[in-house]
């Protein structure tokens, strides 16, 4: 079975198609520039038309969807309810679920009568006991604006936790896995019996470690305090605080890291700085992790900093585990989302309950939209 997985963002399509269950894939690729000035390609579904230009055959669609809020707790078939409460669930993520849908709808256009399956980024830390999801604010704002913690990377997270239990070759049931997704988002998970039980991402994908232009966790009363410094409106200091903090915003240099370890093997004084903090914090999630499991059977590095940067993973790791008896597994494992959105999309297509999958009724996100 030809799976296609999509990966639709505000001005690109991303692509692979894998034959199931051989789990091979043998195209791939990008389409950039989509709504831009200049373009030739106009939306996404002149984007998609390139793409389907490109392939032979494709038996189903699998899309990669950032935010289902509660309503998602698993891949779903999609249908005309599905594509309304992804569109709802977009005041949680105003800038990705409406690229996702795009794509998903340009899909329903050229492809009529193929099955497309969504597979949302929030689905596998749903796995969270409330004490981890809910923040100290008045509870009234979970119930009535959907304020909690989502966590994202699911797929990510999901996809390592699994191949290490087979790297491991033991049972991911019994397993006590960090896992942690090193890129220009960073975020970790403390997986438990394959479950996600907690994560550092939050209601959006700020909170939690230092990131490449993230300031991951601060101090809320900052938030109002640099808006009066600085003069900003609500508009600027989001933008500070999503483009212009983390590794660049310490550092004054860069984003990337590959730069920053340039640097600081030169001796600079910020972007050493800028790569002690973000070792430190990502030490202290493990800490805490490995007391909220009683234990940690194997520590995951995925992303372009945690696969390629070798230096970086020692640093984090090293003495983190000094107060256990038995060490974890330190485990290296290419990101694959893609692959894991096909392995969803082939496993939910050949599943019996396919025909009685029902959406939760609990809400979207109340957010009044
Ligand atoms: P994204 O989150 O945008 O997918 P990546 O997973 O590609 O980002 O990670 C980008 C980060 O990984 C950058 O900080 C970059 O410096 C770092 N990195 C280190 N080595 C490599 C490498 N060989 N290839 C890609 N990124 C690398």
């Amino acid at each position: 079975m030809k799976i296609l997985v999509i990966n639709s963002g505000s001005s690109s399509i991303k692509y692979k198609l894998f034959d199931m269950p051989q789990e091979q894939n043998k195209v791939a690729g990008v389409i950039e520039h989509i709504g831009e000035k200049g373009s030739k390609i106009q939306d996404h579904y002149m984007g998609l038309r390139i793409v389907l230009g490109k392939l032979k055959h494709v038996d189903a669609v699998g899309h990669r969807v950032v935010h289902g809020a509660e309503k998602f707790k698993k891949p779903i078939l999609i249908n005309a309810p599905v594509i309304r409460k992804i569109r709802q669930c977009s005041c949680l993520a105003p800038l990705h679920n409406p690229a996702n849908l795009a794509g998903i709808l340009a899909c329903k256009k050229l492809l009529p009568g193929i099955r497309q399956i969504a597979v949302f980024d929030t689905a596998f830390h749903q796995t969270l006991p409330a004490h981890a999801y809910i923040y100290g604010l008045p509870y009234e704002y979970y119930k009535r604006f959907g304020v909690r913690k989502y966590g994202f990377h699911g797929t990510s997270h999901q996809y390592v936790a699994h191949e290490a239990a087979r790297r491991l070759n033991k049972q991911i049931s019994k397993l006590k896995i960090i896992t942690c997704h090193l890129g220009n988002g960073c975020s970790i998970a403390a997986v438990e019996g394959g479950r996600s039980i907690d994560t550092s991402m939050g209601f959006t994908p700020l909170e939690g470690l230092i990131m490449g232009t993230r300031c991951g966790d601060i101090d809320p009363a900052l938030v109002t305090y640099i808006m009066q410094k600085k003069k900003f409106n609500i508009f600027q200091v989001e933008n500070t605080l999503n483009k212009s903090s983390g590794l660049k915003g310490i550092s004054g240099i860069s984003n990337d890291m590959r730069i920053l370890e340039g640097k600081r093997k030169k001796r600079d004084d910020r972007a050493r700085l800028a790569i002690d903090i973000f070792i430190y914090r990502i030490k202290k999630y493990i800490g805490a992790y490995t007391t909220i499991m009683a234990g940690c059977d194997a520590l995951v590095f995925t992303g372009g900093i945690g696969e390629n940067q070798k230096r970086i993973r020692k640093e984090i790791y090293k003495g983190a585990f000094s107060h256990l008896k038995k060490k974890p597994k330190i485990l290296v494992i290419p990101a694959n989302e893609e692959l894991m959105i096909a392995r969803q999309a082939y496993n939910l297509i050949r599943s019996p309950q396919l025909s009685t999958v029902q959406i939760s009724s609990k809400s979207a996100c109340n957010c009044g939209d």
